[in-house]
């Protein structure tokens, strides 16, 4: 569905990501690990077009869209939820929910939206600024997949959430999938990404220096978290 070849990419003279390749297949959950400053936020911003690479491929669906627009990329069904999570806080729940651009004919009805996440359905006249760090995240992913994404780009959505809030997220994920969503994910809480991922690739120093899978970060747990510095 996703299939990332050999992208670089630089701030000024720095280098932040140095040829880093992957793939993400159809309803497939892929995770993104690796230490802070490893490419891992680049690379998500690469793919949706909101910085340009210096170098490399990007090809969705077969399509090769490195060189599109970010609201294009969009349209073809790629969703980006950033860290800050990008929700608008002085607009109510709803108008979050109906102001990005939907992809032709794959947007979901509001009631679906409040179907599958009736927290926001409960809220939906809140300001999306009083809500708590686990609603926002609920309304960020609910905005690009009411939009139509097939491909959801995650930074790191469990970031400062309680338990609880961290569950629902998984949830909310495995219940993408389940409707064929192929979703990479930028993820350092290692127990979570076993509960929700088929795979994970670590990045280091702007390239994916190892594919795993769940028994494998099972098995290297203390390494991998000595290696990301946790
Ligand atoms: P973190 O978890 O800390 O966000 P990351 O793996 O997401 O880390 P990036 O944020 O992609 O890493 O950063 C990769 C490299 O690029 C780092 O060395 C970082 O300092 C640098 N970098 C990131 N954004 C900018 C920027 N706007 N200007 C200059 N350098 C940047």
């Amino acid at each position: 569905m996703l299939e990332v070849e050999g992208v670089s990419a630089r701030y000024g003279e720095a280098t932040a990501l140095d040829g880093a390749s992957l793939t993400v297949g159809e309803g497939e959950v892929v995770t993104l690990v690796g230490r802070n400053g490893a490419g891992k936020t680049t690379l998500l911003r690469c793919l949706m077009g909101l910085h340009r690479p210096a170098a490399g491929r990007i090809v969705l669906a077969g399509r090769d869209i490195t060189g599109l627009a970010a609201h294009r990329r969009a349209r073809l069904g790629l969703g980006y939820v950033p860290d800050d999570r990008g929700i608008y806080a002085g607009l109510s729940v709803e108008e979050n929910l109906t102001l990005p651009p939907v992809a032709a004919g794959s947007a979901w009805p509001l009631a679906r939206v409040y179907e599958a996440f009736p927290v926001l359905a409960a809220r939906r006249r809140f300001p999306g600024g009083r809500l708590s760090g686990g609603e926002q995240q609920m309304l960020a992913l609910a905005r690009v997949l009411r939009a139509g994404a097939r491909v959801l780009l995650c930074d790191e959505p469990t970031e400062g959430l309680a338990p609880v809030a961290v569950r629902q997220i998984g949830e909310i994920l495995r219940g993408a999938k389940e409707h064929g969503v192929s979703v990479l994910l930028v993820e350092q809480n290692l127990r979570f990404a076993t509960t929700v991922a088929d795979r994970h690739y670590l990045l280091a120093q702007g390239r994916v220096v190892e594919a795993l899978d769940n028994r494998d970060v099972k098995q290297r747990e203390d390494e991998l978290l000595a290696h990301l510095g946790l």
